[in-house]
Formats: C-alpha cells, structure tokens, sequence
C-alpha cells in the first residue's frame, strides 16, 4: 500500500479505536513503516478521537522523531519501537487501557477466550508487571529498557497485560491488531459478566487454534467495513489475498 493510504488508514484505526471504546483520551496505535522498516509512524500526542493524517510522526524504532522535534510525542511511544524491534514480522501495534481488560491485570484471574470471535489473543495472556524490574514507578513504560522489558513479557504472543496500566496488542496488519484490540475488551467483558453466573467454559486451545486457522481476511475486511461506518470513516477494501494475513 502507498505510504499516503497506510497514513489515511492509520488515521481511521485511531478513529475506530476510540468509537469502540478500547481508547479514550489515552492509548495509541501505530503502523511499521511501509518503505523503512526500521521506522514506525506513531500520532503526535493526542486523542485518538481527534487525531489526523497531520498529527502523524515518524520515528526511529528507539524512539527518535525523524522530523525536527516540534511536536510533542507520546510518551510511551518506546513500546511500540521496542515491540517492532523484537518481532520482524509485526506491522502494527496498539496500546491502551481498555478498561474491561485492566481488573485481569492486577487480579491474577486468567484472561482467557470465552467466544470464537475473541480467539485472537491466543489461550495464554501473559502479565509484565513493571514493578518486577523497575520498582515503584509511575507505571508509564518511557524508555527503551522498560519497552524492551515489556516486549520480552510480550515474547510471541500477541497481546500482554500489563499490571495497574493497561495492555499491548501486536499484529500483523492495522486490520488485524485493530480487530485483536476491540475483541479483547469485548472478551474481558463477557469474561467477567460470565463469571458472576457461574463456572466458565473457556475455549480449548485447539478450538483456539481451529479458529485462527480457518480465519480468512475476509473477517477481518468485513469487521474493518462496519468499524469505519461507525467512525465516520471512508473505506478502502483490501484485496483478499493481499497484505491481510489471518494469524501471526
Ligand atoms: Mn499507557
């Protein structure tokens, strides 16, 4: 896709984002640069609601703008570097405090997949807990040894909690991180509303896997199509069979 359409498009993943409550005021998400790989296009520090294609930035994977630094960044923008850094392969990130999501993190109850559409998070969440490493902070991951620490909790999976913060979702594209993100708020939901009526029945890891491996793009096009119709956002449909993939 030309840089211009991935900029339009990460535009519209904030929107949605933002219109299906996994971000308010706070979160952000960001794309792999699509001609420098070393590089990842991140908003200036906004609202994900208000943010435009102008409020967007380029950064080196630590973390330096490559524009002259007039605009303020986020300051937790070293989790999305430290995050393309580990993983080649991932092209899109999200961090936010989705709030159905943070009782998981600082509880010790598994968040787990409870419906097929959720499956996306995979059977096993795991939980970086900043105060192991780092002690008492004020819980915002603002370097890269913070961010590294945190992308190693993340290892290969493709979201980590993080304890009395909030949670990061990696993904292999926009389409697929944005619809990890939005799925995973609506599981921790269901998840707690299920377990006020009784013992759980969690999805298996083949039931799992079964549903990631028979996901086609299609899904994911379909979920984007609706989201940006709620956003108020123009749709571009991807080809099928194009730089969607169903898993990572
Ligand atoms: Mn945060």
């Amino acid at each position: 896709m030309a840089v211009t359409g991935a900029l339009d498009e990460l535009v519209t993943a904030n929107r949605i984002l933002a219109r299906e409550g996994v971000v308010d005021a706070f979160g952000h998400v960001s794309i792999r640069h699509p001609e420098y790989p070393d590089r990842y296009v991140l908003s200036r520090a906004r609202a994900p609601e208000c943010i435009d294609v102008e409020d967007l930035m380029t950064f080196t994977l630590d973390g330096a703008p490559i524009e002259p630094a007039r605009r303020h960044p986020y300051a937790e923008r070293h989790i999305h570097g430290a995050i393309y850094e580990a993983r080649p392969e991932i092209q899109a990130v999200v961090h936010n405090h989705s709030p159905s999501v943070i009782p998981f993190g600082i509880t010790g109850t598994q968040l787990r997949p409870v419906m097929h559409m959720c499956a996306s998070m995979g059977s096993r969440v795991p939980l970086w807990d900043s105060r192991t490493a780092f002690g008492d902070t004020n819980l915002l991951v603002t370097n890269m040894a913070m961010a590294r620490d945190l992308a190693a909790t993340l290892g290969n999976h493709p979201v980590a909690l993080m304890r009395g913060h909030g949670c990061v979702v990696a993904g292999s594209s926009l389409r697929d991180v944005v619809f990890n993100a939005v799925y995973l708020e609506l599981n921790a939901d269901l998840q707690m509303k299920a377990r006020s009526l009784g013992e759980i029945t969690f999805l298996s890891e083949r039931e799992v896997e079964a549903v990631l491996n028979t996901r086609s793009s299609f899904t994911y096009e379909r979920a984007w199509e609706y989201w940006c119709r709620r956003a108020g956002r123009p749709y571009d449909r991807q080809p099928v069979g194009g730089p969607l993939v169903d898993k990572i």
